[in-house]
């Protein structure tokens, strides 16, 4: 069951909480979530619900219906997100993990945790214990093949996931591996669950190829139940009747795993299709079905493995698969899961001496993102997936306030919108980075914005009256509106606090538009999704900080090459034919590419203008500060807004 407690409940009371629930012999777990602290207790006693309802502090108390207790969504309503060294897996980000089936000999490991660690992938997996249908087939190097394992994911800095395949090697697996992977064959070898759920790592729990969602659900509950708290579940393909794939991959078994728990789901398209040429499509497939992840088999020689070569990818398709990931991510409002660049965490592009190896400040605390809005805002959205590791994301009550967080250091960074796909750029931002000298750009993300039309649970469509929303949210989604005319259109000052008034409102005639996420921050129901007119309807965001002054270079970014690979200027130029022209000479002349030019009044100067510009930086970073000096020349008051990583 799950007991949600009181919001004021005192520590004395929560420990007679739990007394009594130990007393019965439940097992309990505390979790504290954004809006309720909550006690799930699992046991095989039963206890008179009503009585747990009447201990001080219980605000109520909820059966858990499921087979599965801790690994259901009664359990936790929400995502789970599962930490790996510097890696979350779940959320709103997607994990690539890839690597060679096997580990077959030290340089072949190493080269393949080079390879895949260079196109983007952020844990590094391969067999030292191979379960393989045939006895005379190769099983794998053992603890040797651990200690390449090792070696290569300590040298590329990425974690390593590995398999078990007997409870014996348990101890010296922990040792090795950051993620205990229990293969298909094993799903039910349920001393073998109940041994590595004890560990204490993290499990990657592969589905049997004839194992039902339920029965992979309960394999979960045996590791969660014997103390595992990071569990993610692998779809691998079952066994049907087809035989032109090696396995079914059931896809569909991705939108039923994250209904019935919180766990998150990754997939893997190499056992799942057996064939090279279906790994891909069936990879982008899964992260189109809303999958947390992937894990691709990858090897440098695919044609010489000495298991699953047929189903390997040759390093190029992998990169390939990659990119492809990368551009499809963001249609469904997530972002590829990086490695920081060195043991820092920093914003793409930014510098991270702030920021410690688990994303902590010095206090150990996250560090802090300042945003505009409130709870549930894009801005929010935004700032969580720039950032691999785990901040802090704090409202502020208009953009200037982002500036002043930033520059008072009350935040590291902060976040503000400067470009909408459909209606332009936000000048105001534009505005604040020429008043603050002192705030740079530290990094670029762009997100997806999909609107929702959100109101009270179980309302029909056809009872609503009134719809607030940013006039931006509102103009977005004017096709939509357009088909209900009676409908009053009420501007708010943005579009999460429009879902904190309708919610305050208490009533039902009453709607906005906003995030998903704004609608689940303010318990409210998203009654039609994706609304906006057109769908192709992104935003850009800037990451910005506090300029260091003048120490040169910008640590290495947090994105797969880790050069800071965009630069943005604003500039005035004289008064006299030619000027714009002799500007963008210089960078025709030295092979500059440009990005965006836009002019923009000069504020206080009527009828005077400056331009604002955004340029590839080149590899040859001598070649590229040459040309600022050269463009600084051509032009009047030159500011350097940022040189940082694209998003
Ligand atoms: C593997 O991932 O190497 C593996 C053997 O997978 P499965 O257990 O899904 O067959
Ligand atoms: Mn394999």
């Amino acid at each position: 069951m799950v007991i949600v407690l009181e919001r004021s409940i005192s520590d004395g009371d929560k420990e007679r909480v739990r007394a009594y629930l130990a007393a019965r012999g439940f097992k309990v777990r505390e979790i504290i979530g954004e809006q309720e602290t909550i006690l799930g207790a699992v046991g095989i006693v039963p206890v008179d619900i009503r009585e747990v309802e009447l201990l001080p502090g219980v605000a109520r108390v909820i059966p858990i219906t499921s087979p599965y207790k801790l690994a259901s969504r009664e359990f936790r309503r929400e995502d789970s997100v599962i930490a790996v060294g510097p890696v979350r897996i779940g959320g709103p980000r997607v994990v690539v993990i890839a690597g060679p089936c096997a580990v077959e000999s030290r340089e072949q490991v190493l080269e393949s945790a080079e390879l895949v660690r260079g196109s983007g992938a952020v844990l590094f997996r391969a067999g030292a214990f191979k379960p393989r249908t045939s006895p005379y087939a190769f099983q794998g190097l053992g603890e040797e093949g651990l200690r390449y394992l090792k070696e290569a994911g300590e040298r590329y800095g990425m974690p390593v996931v590995s398999e078990i395949v007997s409870p014996e090697h348990a101890d010296m697996l922990r040792d090795y591996v950051d993620v205990l992977q229990v293969g298909a064959r094993n799903m039910q070898n349920f001393e073998l669950l109940k041994r590595v759920g004890g560990l204490g790592r993290p499990v990657l729990l592969k589905r049997g190829f004839a194992a039902t969602i339920q029965e992979l659900l309960m394999s979960a509950e045996y590791l969660l139940a014997s103390g595992s708290d990071r569990v993610i579940l692998c779809e691998r393909g079952i066994r049907t009747f087809e035989t032109a794939t090696r396995n079914t991959l059931d896809l569909s078994a991705i939108p039923v795993v994250k209904k019935l728990t919180h766990l998150p789901i990754i997939v893997d398209p190499s056992h799942g299709t057996g064939l090279r040429a279906m790994v891909s499509p069936m990879a982008l497939a899964a992260v189109a079905a809303g999958a947390d992840g992937i894990t691709v088999e990858v090897h440098p020689d695919p044609d010489h493995a000495l298991s699953d070569g047929p189903q390997s990818l040759h390093p190029g398709q992998f990169e390939k698969l990659m990119r492809d990931i990368e551009a499809l991510a963001p249609v469904l409002g997530k972002e590829v899961a990086r490695l920081p660049a060195s043991d820092a965490c920093v914003p793409r592009g930014g510098r991270g001496p702030a920021v410690g190896a688990a994303g902590r400040g010095d206090s150990g605390a996250p560090a802090r993102v300042a945003f505009q809005g409130e709870r549930g805002a894009f801005s929010e959205h935004a700032a969580h997936l720039h950032f691999a590791a785990e901040v802090e994301a704090v409202p502020e009550p208009d953009f200037r306030a982002v500036f002043e967080a930033v520059l008072q250091a009350r935040a590291r960074w902060g976040i503000v919108p400067v470009e909408n796909s459909l209606t332009g750029s936000i000048h105001q931002n534009y505005d604040l980075l020429l008043q603050y000298p002192d705030v740079r750009i530290a990094g670029e993300q762009k997100i997806r914005i999909v609107h929702n039309l959100i109101g009270y649970p179980g309302t029909a469509i056809a009872s609503i009256r009134r719809v607030y929303s940013h006039p931006q949210g509102l103009a977005q989604c004017a096709a939509f509106l357009d088909a209900h005319p009676g409908w009053e259109r009420v501007s708010w000052d943005d579009t999460a606090s429009a879902v904190r008034h309708v919610a305050e409102t208490g009533e039902r005639a009453n709607a906005a538009i906003a995030s998903e996420e704004a609608a689940r921050v303010h318990g409210l129901a998203v009654l039609r999704q994706a609304i906006e007119a057109n769908p192709q309807n992104y935003t850009r965001f800037v990451v910005i900080e506090r300029d260091p002054g003048g120490e040169g270079e910008p640590e290495p970014a947090s994105g797969r090459t880790g050069r800071p690979d965009k630069a943005s200027f604003c500039f005035v130029t004289a008064d006299r034919p030619g000027a714009l022209f002799a500007a963008l000479k210089v960078l025709a002349d030295r092979g500059l590419n440009m990005k965006k030019l836009e002019s923009r009044p000069i504020l206080g100067r009527p009828w005077q203008y400056q331009f604002y510009l955004d340029v590839d930086v080149p590899a040859d970073r001598a070649a590229f500060d040459a040309a600022v000096a050269a463009l600084a020349g051509a032009t009047e008051d030159l500011r350097v807004l940022g040189i940082y990583r694209a998003g």
